[in-house]
């Protein structure tokens, strides 16, 4: 038994020593030391030695067994190591393939619009603040100075939840909030989303406002035309702007703001129907009876307020004749937004 044992030593010894292959050398270790190998099976013979034979042949067993597994360690590390060199040597990258193209999204224009237009507020030091979209009758029409039978009121150009409760119809009413919470000076914008019942070319029952609201000592008019011609310029470029008198419940008094068309540059086009002017917003100095509704000092305190829609700025922006195309979803048009 022990020549046997012997010669197993010598036989494998040259196989595993010839061996170029890892898979080979897999097969070369099943073949000694897994549970059929040639190894085990002499274990299991030792049961017909002698009783005096079986420690020696044990122990040869043993000694063979921790010499395979030791020669096969070894080859297995050159061996893999060899692999590895190959495998690097063969696989080379190119880096200058252009890689697979991923799909980007892009900002809705209305989002990229209020995006750009906050940021012009927020470089001249003006707060943003944030309300609710279910709002009370309080905050958006009595704090604002809406007369009971303002036409605002009907229901024909609200959406009421119940007699006080209804979708806020523009941002203002976040300007009341926020006078109710804060003492002047103080500049802020309420920028968010404002419901109607309106659909058509240029109207959809939700869009998009900016509002603001200035406040302090010695607010004048000379003061607001100076920030709305800085953030016209701002969003259009360069251009004649022009103020016109109009009226809301909540300033007086109260203008319109017009931007020289800039398109046409003032000589008139399909966009601003000939005029050369755009209307972009509404604006005015703050009526005192909204001032005294939150609580501040109409007597020591002016201020200024302003609105636009983000929709008609968006529009005028990119030269998109209808409203409605905002919110339909059509990717062919969204995508050109990128
Ligand atoms: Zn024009």
């Amino acid at each position: 038994m022990k020549e046997k044992i012997e010669s197993l030593k010598v036989l494998y010894r040259e196989k595993i020593g010839n061996a170029t292959l890892l898979k080979d050398l897999e097969d070369l270790k099943i073949r000694i030391l897994g549970k059929k190998g040639e190894l085990t099976e002499l274990a299991r013979e030792m049961r017909n030695l002698a009783a005096e034979e079986k420690p020696v042949i044990g122990q040869a067993l043993n000694e063979a067994r921790e010499f395979f597994t030791e020669i096969l360690e070894e080859k297995f590390r050159i061996l893999s190591a060899k692999a590895k060199e190959e495998k690097l040597k063969s696989e080379t990258i190119d880096v200058t393939i252009p890689g697979d193209p991923v799909e980007m999204g892009s900002l809705h224009p209305v989002t990229a619009t209020m995006d750009m237009i906050k940021e012009i507020f927020l470089d001249m030091g003006f707060d943003i603040a944030d309300g609710p979209e279910v709002e009370y009758v309080k905050y958006n029409f009595d704090g604002l100075n809406f007369s009971g039978s303002h036409p605002s009121r009907n229901e024909t150009d609200t959406f009421y939840i119940t007699e006080n409760v209804l979708l806020r119809t523009q941002t203002s009413p976040v300007q009341v909030r926020y006078m109710l919470e804060h003492k002047p000076p103080f500049r802020m914008i309420s920028p968010g989303r404002v419901y109607r019942p309106d659909y058509d070319i240029s109207h959809t029952p939700m869009f998009h406002q900016t509002e603001g609201l200035v406040v302090g000592d010695n607010i004048s008019f000379a003061d607001f035309k100076g920030i709305l011609m800085h953030f016209a310029e701002k969003v259009f470029g360069k251009g004649s702007v022009r103020f016109r008198p109009h009226f809301f419940p909540f300033t007086e008094p109260s203008a319109e703001m017009d931007i020289e068309c800039a398109i046409c540059h003032g000589k008139g086009c399909r966009v601003c129907k000939g005029s050369g002017w755009l209307e972009i917003l509404g604006c005015g100095m703050v009526h005192p009876n909204v001032l005294e509704y939150a609580g501040i000092d109409s007597a020591k305190y002016t201020g200024f307020a302003f609105g636009m829609g983000m929709e008609r700025i968006a529009m005028l922006q990119h030269g998109i004749d209808d409203l409605r195309a905002f919110f339909e979803n059509d990717v062919r048009f969204l995508r050109q937004f990128k």
